[in-house]
């Protein structure tokens, strides 16, 4: 029943009509990457980000898994030493007020992750970016955010000003049904969205395209 209420996102689903009607750019990430060894961090940094905040299921684990994937380990690892472990999960249901009210789920992911979770009160896509601001101490502009949903992470990220990262998902493995539906409709979109020329909001520090190719590591370039 968790499961399904943790899936269940009405005011996403609200704010996702209001983008497709009126702010499609919102939905588009400034990079789409297989996975987050795709992801340059030190050029991130050097561009004058401040830190990351990362997505759990299907961006860092495979849903409902305690466990890194495999492919994320060292990535995450070079990301952490990169920002001086300036990083923090963000979860639609760990650390959220509604979920977690106690932070028992927080602090069992704190535990098998080692990345603190944000205490928040907000659903991404709702929600601004006060709680990101004051952990970080930095504006939203120099954050990062790095999760593989178009409705909820990528929108949330760019209504705040960040750089939004789109990981491509592990699996549909263990997914609720809502989410499966969603991401559909979602990708449906979206891909309609990019083909007729739709481009992300600008970014004051990936004002180009080719600014954000920079941001892109290739696997010849991986440790
Ligand atoms: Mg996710």
């Amino acid at each position: 029943m968790q499961k399904l209420g943790q899936s269940w996102n009405s005011a996403g689903i609200a704010l996702f009509a209001r983008v497709a009607l009126r702010d499609q750019p919102l939905a588009l990430p400034h990079l789409s990457v297989p996975d987050i060894r795709w992801v340059n961090w030190g050029a991130l940094r050097a561009a004058g980000f401040q830190g990351c905040v990362f997505d759990k299921d299907n961006t860092l684990t495979e849903p409902y898994s305690l466990e890194l994937h495999p492919h994320v380990k060292a990535s995450l690892e070079e990301c952490r030493r990169t920002f001086d472990g300036r990083l923090v999960l963000y979860s639609n249901s760990a650390g959220l007020q509604q979920f977690d009210p106690d932070g028992t789920e927080a602090a069992a992911l704190e535990a098998a992750l080692g990345i603190p979770v944000l205490r928040h009160r907000e659903k991404k896509p709702a929600g601004g970016s006060e709680d990101m601001e004051q952990h970080f101490g930095c504006k939203a502009e120099q954050l990062v955010m790095v999760g593989d949903r178009y409705l909820t992470d990528v929108v949330f990220g760019n209504r705040n000003g960040m750089l939004t990262v789109r990981p491509a998902p592990f699996t549909s493995k263990g997914e609720p049904k809502a989410v499966l539906l969603a991401r559909a409709i979602e990708e449906s979109f979206v891909g309609r969205w990019q083909r007729s020329g739709v481009q992300p909001p600008l970014h004051p520090l990936a004002a180009s395209a080719a600014a954000a190719a920079a941001f892109l590591r290739h696997p010849d370039d991986w440790p």
